[in-house]
């Protein structure tokens, strides 16, 4: 009842404040003179987002990723724990979804969405839960439909896609299988926290993995490793790749990709000389007094540091093949069926953007220093953003620019020059270009000439070669 109603209200909303002049390309919102052009170049007064930053009150009210996340119109809280992305924040994860399908892609992963709803008694029977949970002291959301089946709301798949591979793995000619999602995934956190970074409801990418044996699952673990590594080096911030667990067949299965941060909840311990890092349960006991434990592989003190996890990769081995009953026929005539051997490999999506936006948030602005996002070009909502300065060329520059292949758009928007270059410094484009009735100024944080002035006729070109300057930095590097 209570959605019709808000229907019919937001209906009756539209119905008195917009006019929709037929014929033309033009929706007018009378109340706010807001001017839809819809001409297909792509304006942010045509994008919705807030015309004044909102009230931030509670945790993070400083200058920090998330309050700037919020200010800035990339997601909204709807009560603890729980986020909605906005037009600005879809776009963040919209791109590094797609970044991440690309270097799934590279190992021959196919994507697909399991339901997010899943059935207790699977969960029984891999004996992670040991008897049907109701609602309450747990971390997983429990839900019971009007039939009375005890359901989940899923905080990873592995049952599910392993019950559900068993009519298509039969035979030793049905592997390997490489499977991904990005989906959804829910906890019931006792205490939420830190905007995205501690969440009941957040994003992730899980990849399940099915091999015939023990040493081709290596060889699975090792090719998304590759893959993982390729990825967060793309992003262009510094990670640690942690140690989590020594395995008992030979080399190491279990590890973990951390952004050092002083948010983080984890410590991870990392060596100067060799480089390695690991996660605390891999260490002699540390304790306050102790000493700073050695490195495993060089015998240099270890230094902590406090991070984010943000990614893992962890072979399974049978642990849910043998339970839910996935076996196969080996090419040996006669042999009995052996258990599949399994991985499974997660990137916590939101997570990533909680954390790119805490670590490379930095101050900006000239006569009143402020402090913005930044972001790196690959994951940045818009690569380059256009505001017109003077009676003039905008359009032609954007559409130059835009035919060049970057991701453009133009503040066309009622607001006084100003304010704009202060909602660019919030948002954080890589690239803002300001066009003056001359020249066009091209600015860009974090690479050598900051501000640049070229005639309009080879802004494109300028833009593109400061793009891909920008895509070379290494992002922790940068003061400004
Ligand atoms: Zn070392």
């Amino acid at each position: 009842m209570i959605s019709i109603s808000r229907t019919r209200a937001w209906r009756l909303e539209r119905c008195t404040t917009f006019k929709i002049r037929l014929g033309t390309t033009q929706v007018r919102r009378q109340s706010s003179q807001i001017i839809l052009q819809l001409d297909g170049r792509t304006r942010l007064s045509s994008f919705w987002t807030y015309r004044s930053a909102p009230d931030i009150t509670g945790e993070g009210t400083n200058d920090d990723g998330q309050s700037l996340l919020l200010k800035g119109g990339f997601i909204a809280q709807e009560a603890s724990g729980y986020f909605h992305f906005l037009p600005f924040g879809l776009r963040v994860q919209d791109k590094l979804s797609a970044i991440i399908d690309v270097h799934m892609r590279s190992i021959g992963a196919s994507k697909l969405a399991l339901s997010s709803l899943t059935s207790q008694s699977l969960w029984l029977q891999s004996g992670r839960l040991t008897q049907p949970l109701e609602a309450g002291n747990h971390e997983l959301l429990a839900v019971r439909d009007r039939k009375d089946s005890s359901m989940l709301l899923a905080p990873t798949h592995e049952e599910v896609i392993t019950n559900f591979l068993k009519p298509h793995i039969t035979s030793h000619r049905d592997l390997p299988v490489r499977l991904y999602q990005t989906t959804r995934k829910y906890r019931d956190e006792l205490r939420p926290r830190q905007g995205l970074l501690r969440t009941k409801e957040f994003l992730m990418k899980d990849l399940y993995t099915f091999d015939a044996d023990v040493e081709s699952a290596m060889e699975t673990y090792g090719a998304v490793l590759g893959a993982y590594h390729a990825l967060f080096k793309q992003l262009g911030l510094s990670y640690l790749t942690a140690v989590a667990d020594s395995g008992s067949i030979g080399g190491t299965h279990n590890h973990e990709f951390h952004y050092a941060s002083l948010l983080g909840e984890d410590i991870v311990w990392s060596c100067n000389s060799c480089g390695s890092a690991y996660n605390e349960e891999v260490l002699p006991a540390v304790t306050e007094t102790s000493a700073s434990p050695s490195c495993l592989k060089c015998e240099n003190k270890l230094i902590s540091n406090s991070t984010i996890e943000v990614a893992h990769t962890f072979f399974l081995s049978t642990r849910y093949s043998v339970p839910l009953g996935l076996t196969y026929q080996t090419a040996t005539p006669g042999q009995a069926p052996v258990p599949v051997q399994m991985g499974c490999y997660g990137i916590g999506v939101s997570r990533i953007i909680a954390a790119i936006a805490s670590k490379m948030a930095a101050p900006t602005g000239r006569r009143k220093p402020r402090v913005g996002l930044r972001w790196p070009v690959c994951v940045a909502p818009f690569e380059v953003l256009v505001i017109p300065k003077e009676e003039g060329s905008a359009e032609t520059v954007y559409d130059t620019i835009a035919q060049s292949g970057a991701d453009v758009v133009m503040d066309d928007g009622p607001e006084e020059f100003m304010r704009k270059l202060q909602h660019a410094d919030l948002i954080g484009y890589p690239v803002v270009v300001i066009c003056g009735k001359e020249k066009a100024e091209i600015r860009a944080r974090g690479i050598e000439t900051p501000v640049v002035y070229v005639e309009e006729s080879v802004v494109a070109e300028t833009v593109q070669r400061v793009l891909e300057e920008l895509r070379a930095v290494k992002h922790d590097e940068l003061s400004n």
